[in-house]
């Protein structure tokens, strides 16, 4: 195990402090940060513990905007009648990460600034427009999820900077939306190829603001505007569909690696996309 010192801080201010005054880097539910500290590949000799600062731990609504505090476990989602109600494809995500101890462990805040392209939450962020307010010693800023993923492990969060929350409008009107994840097996499941999806029929029966985006096929959780292009005023048909899948082709790159090879992902990607885009269409009320 890589040496380190650790600290704990009782507030948020405390924590900003600390990073600004050590480099070092943040940990929250440790998921992700233990096992790279057992294989020697954290980037920092100084962990600022934030797992005890209960006010980066909330979900709640005001206004239009639903907004999730970064400490925010996956079992704390599940659990909540809000989300729910307001963002079930970031639910059916964060179902499917890990084991039960890692959902009760692991943060949201976590998945995004890990920054994995096979993070599960990513796709179903990025298709709800999400925004991350980020807060140093320095200040407060808010980027949009699509500015903050540069890349594998790579993100626009500075390394003193605590990512606070994540936060979203509220859909009006009769959405539908899914998410679908393939990986090598049922449990415990990384994913091979990840899609979510969000859209509205309109009164004659067309589509409107589709949103799509995949996991696991680029350098990180990416929007297919390609698709989106498709979709939007066509009635939700197979032949719409397929032709969807076949444009997404063009905002993906997916790399063969220990899970999968790029030809496969290719192919699992627009299979993929056609049955979020069924499922969703199904349950935004449309016929297929
Ligand atoms: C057995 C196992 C199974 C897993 N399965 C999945 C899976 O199916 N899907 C999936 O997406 N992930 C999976 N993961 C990865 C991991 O559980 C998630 O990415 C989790 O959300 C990370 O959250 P955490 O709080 O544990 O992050 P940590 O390990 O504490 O931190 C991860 C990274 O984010 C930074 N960080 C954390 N919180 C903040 C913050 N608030 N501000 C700034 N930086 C921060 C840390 O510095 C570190 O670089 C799995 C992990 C394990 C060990």
């Amino acid at each position: 195990m890589q040496e380190f010192d650790f600290a704990s801080p009782k507030t948020l201010d405390a924590a900003c402090q600390l990073l600004a005054q050590t480099g070092g880097r943040v940990v929250a539910g440790g998921t992700d940060v233990i096992p790279r500290l057992q294989r020697h590949m954290f980037p920092a000799t100084t962990l600022v513990d934030i797992s005890r600062l209960d006010a980066l731990r909330f979900i709640t609504t005001e206004d239009n905007e639903i907004r999730i505090g970064a400490l925010t476990t996956y079992a704390e989602m599940l659990e909540s009648p809000l989300l729910q109600e307001e963002a079930p494809v970031l639910l059916e995500a964060a179902r499917t990460v890990g084991c039960p101890q890692t959902r009760y462990r692991g943060t949201l805040g976590g998945n995004i600034a890990n920054a994995s392209p096979a993070g599960d939450t990513l796709p179903p962020l990025l298709v709800l427009n999400a925004e991350v307010k980020l807060v140093s010693a320095a200040g407060e800023r808010v980027l949009p999820l699509s500015e903050v993923l540069l890349g594998p492990g790579q993100t626009a969060i500075r390394p003193d900077e605590v990512l606070h929350s994540v936060a979203f409008q509220r859909l009006e009107g009769p959405y539908g939306s899914a998410f679908f994840k393939l990986g090598k097996r049922k449990g415990m499941n990384i994913a091979v190829v990840s899609v979510a999806v969000l859209m509205r029929l309109v009164a004659d029966g067309t589509i409107a603001g589709a949103r799509v985006a995949f996991g696991s096929v680029a350098p990180t959780a990416v929007r297919s505007k390609h698709a989106e292009a498709v979709l939007n005023g066509e009635r939700p048909t197979a032949e719409v569909f397929e032709r969807a899948a076949r444009a997404a082709l063009a905002d993906i790159s997916p790399i063969s690696d220990v899970r999968s090879t790029a030809a496969y992902r290719r192919h699992a990607s627009m299979t993929l996309l056609r049955r979020a885009l069924e499922t969703a269409a199904a349950r935004a009320g449309g016929i297929l």
